[in-house]
């Protein structure tokens, strides 16, 4: 038997990249190193759309984060939390291990952040240093309309907007620079096609002067550490080589085919996945603006999520990823990001209409599959 993973997260690595991944290791503190980080780092100022450098860390997605809470704010400092899902929560988490005041504005979960809120709470809280927001919170399949928040946050001297992206670079539409983003974050793991174990930082000018003011203690991701070492083409310290290897690839690979054609083929299979779903007389989960990363799909009357997922592992060894928290048992997130192609989406679509079958929902068999074959033909 095949096993398929279909999880925003990790998800399938290319195998030209677990090929070069798997060549021997090769010393960090020499040229070879240092000529391939030098291409790395511009392929990433190419993926952030930026040409502010983009930092590696070694951890997952949330060291990114912990990174941009630990380097901008100061103790007390008041930050501005978008909470509408599990990812939302995490930015509150730690923004109050870090002892700041985050100041929260919640949102239904399944549903995007109302700019005119944001507005409403900046202006009350006028002591607010940051905006702490998900660009595509994973845990909802839903997209939070980072540009109308810039278009907020920017032209305010003392607030930085810190955006989460890790199911949305390399996904959709994000530039940081032209639209006054102030630091972006991402992982490894989601659309860079890479296994876990390195996440990304990029800083505008605005964050590095925050940063600047910033007492909290640090020391593995002291940003400024790791910015002088990588003009340097260096690492502060030892880096995830192989990884950073594959990221080589994966970065020639998104290259070659362009970003504009990178967010189009999300959006292209993400289409095609919510019509289908929609066909088989399912409910997405976001009530509005779904994420191109991934698709969310609430549980029909009498199924439950998590027998659902089971289903999918025990009959095609397949894995979807499930709801979280007060979600739990009511959907199942399918992605597309990363190294998918229709077929793909074949495959999974497939895999519902036969598990919701085999679970006694009344589903057409070939109803989601028809609407599939017209929507990518
Ligand atoms: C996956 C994910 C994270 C967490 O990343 P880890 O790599 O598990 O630390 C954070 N935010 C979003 C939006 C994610 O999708």
């Amino acid at each position: 038997m095949k096993s398929y993973l279909f999880a925003p997260g990790p998800t399938p690595v290319p195998e030209n990249v677990l090929l070069r991944m798997a060549a021997p290791i090769i010393h960090h503190r020499e040229k070879v190193f240092s000529d391939l980080f030098g291409e790395v780092r511009e392929g990433l100022k190419y993926l952030f759309q930026t040409k502010q450098e983009v930092l590696i860390l070694t951890a997952s997605g949330t060291g990114a984060m912990e990174g941009a809470v630990s380097n901008l704010f100061s103790k007390g400092d008041q930050v501005l939390v978008v909470r509408a899902g599990k990812f939302g929560q995490r930015w509150g988490e730690l923004a109050e291990a870090f002892g700041l005041s985050p100041v929260y504005a919640d949102f239904p979960w399944g549903e995007p952040a109302d700019p005119e809120k944001i507005k409403q709470l900046l202006d009350e809280n006028p002591a607010v240093k940051g905006v702490l927001i998900q660009a595509s919170e994973t845990s909802t399949g839903v997209m939070h309309p980072i540009r109308e928040i810039a278009e907020i946050t920017a032209p305010r001297q003392d607030v930085v907007l810190v955006v989460d992206g890790i199911t949305a670079v390399g996904v959709f539409e994000m530039p940081m620079d032209a639209w006054g983003i102030d630091v972006v974050v991402t992982g490894s793991q989601k659309a860079l096609m890479l296994p876990p174990g390195l996440a990304f930082i990029s800083l505008s000018e605005k964050a590095w002067r925050m940063a600047e003011q910033s007492d909290i203690p640090r020391y593995y991701f002291d940003l400024k550490k790791h910015l002088d070492s990588a003009q340097k083409n260096q690492t502060p310290y030892t880096p995830a080589i192989s990884l950073i290897i594959g990221l080589h690839e994966v970065l020639s690979m998104l290259m070659e085919e362009g970003l504009e054609n990178v967010f189009t083929r999300h959006h292209r299979l993400a289409e095609a996945t919510r019509e289908a779903v929609k066909a088989m007389g399912l409910q997405l989960f976001a009530k509005a603006s779904p994420s191109d990363a991934l698709t969310a799909v609430q549980m029909p009357e009498g199924i439950d999520g998590i027998e659902l997922k089971k289903t999918f592992l025990e009959r095609y060894d397949m894995v979807v990823a499930g709801g979280q928290n007060q979600i739990k048992g009511k959907i199942i997130r399918i992605a597309h990001l990363g190294y998918f192609d229709p077929m793909d989406m074949f495959q999974v679509i497939g895999a519902l209409e036969m598990s919701l079958h085999k679970l006694g929902y009344p589903v057409e068999l070939g109803s989601g599959l028809k609407v599939l074959s017209e929507k990518l033909a």
